[in-house]
């Protein structure tokens, strides 16, 4: 494996690949690898040829300066893991190598960047990450590219930026990796401490609580949520967001009659996390034991 910094180098390793018509997939992350992303790379691994893993702490996505300077960086163990499960290159450009000097171009994608972390980020965030996805995928060219659930708003904003831009690449979105206690793998997650850290589950049951609901029964979104939302209070969690949106578009549901998204946005002291999970209205009530043969009428709309 060997770590490219400049664009011009990584067209050329990549060139030979390309020509015997092989298939190129790549693995955009911002480093600070964990489960989450080294579920992204394997998947990767069996399915391309030529596996590419983006090294890129993107500045122009940051919301927060403070949030950029402290966000955890580790190329020489991140190359080491990536190495281990047989990427091919990594690609780890600078900041200039990025956004050179007179660069002047947005990609931005309206619609489904302007609610929930738009809202919350700025309109910046996802413009940030429009553009440098956009880049990567200039740079690298790949047949596919792999995201995580885990950002689902980022993975809608990547699908709609490829359907409007015509970029020929297939986009896979892979299930969010949790720790065992159910907290989904971030990069943020090293910045807890002990207590905050256990707090943080509260995101996860939080979902499972408006699950439960749905489950119960419960077709209101705000009586879902607010099943949801009492978990995390009862955290000490400071909820930004918790919704039930349409997964194709992110539009608000009211009430729930198709499968839905919850996703939610939280607090856990100074550090900012996310979660979300898909949440089918085909999740029946548990049946009563002495239900008998009347059992289809569940009593719901
Ligand atoms: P990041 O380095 O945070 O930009 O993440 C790089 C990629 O890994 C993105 O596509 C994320 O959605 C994905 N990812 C991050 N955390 C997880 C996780 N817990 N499970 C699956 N994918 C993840």
């Amino acid at each position: 494996m060997n770590t490219v910094r400049a664009v011009t180098e990584l067209r050329q390793v990549l060139s030979p690949a390309r020509r015997a018509g092989a298939v190129i997939g790549l693995v955009p992350t911002m480093g600070a690898v964990h489960e989450g992303h080294l579920s992204l790379i394997r998947r990767a691994r069996r399915e391309c040829d030529v596996v590419v893993m983006s090294l890129f702490v993107n500045p122009t996505q940051f919301d927060d300066a403070a949030d950029l300077e402290a966000y955890p960086r580790d190329e020489h163990r991140d190359a080491a893991l990536a190495a281990e499960l047989g990427v091919d290159h990594v690609f780890a450009p600078s900041a200039e190598e990025v956004y050179p000097d007179g660069f002047a171009t947005r990609v931005s994608v309206s619609g489904v960047s302007d609610v929930l972390e738009g809202a919350q980020r700025g309109r910046g965030h996802f413009d940030g990450v429009a553009t440098v996805v956009t880049k990567l995928f200039g740079m690298v060219a790949p047949e596919v590219a792999y995201f995580g659930q885990k950002d689902f708003q980022q993975s809608l904003v990547i699908r709609r930026l490829v359907r409007d831009l015509n970029i020929p690449v297939r986009i896979a979105v892979c299930p969010t990796v949790r720790e065992p206690d159910g907290l989904a793998m971030s990069s943020r997650n090293v910045r807890l401490s002990p207590s905050e850290r256990r707090r943080a589950t509260a995101l996860h049951r939080a979902l499972g609580a408006a699950e439960e609901a749905l489950r119960d029964g419960e077709r209101d979104a705000t009586a879902i949520a607010a099943r949801a939302t009492a978990v995390l209070d009862a955290a000490d969690v400071q909820t930004e967001y918790f919704t039930l949106a349409d997964p194709d578009d992110l539009r608000p549901v009211e009430r729930v009659e198709h499968d839905v998204i919850a996703l939610v946005a939280a607090r856990v002291g100074r550090t900012r996390l996310i979660d979300n999970q898909l949440l089918s209205t085909a999740l029946e009530p548990a049946l009563p034991a002495a239900a008998g043969s009347h059992t289809t009428d569940t009593g719901r709309s």
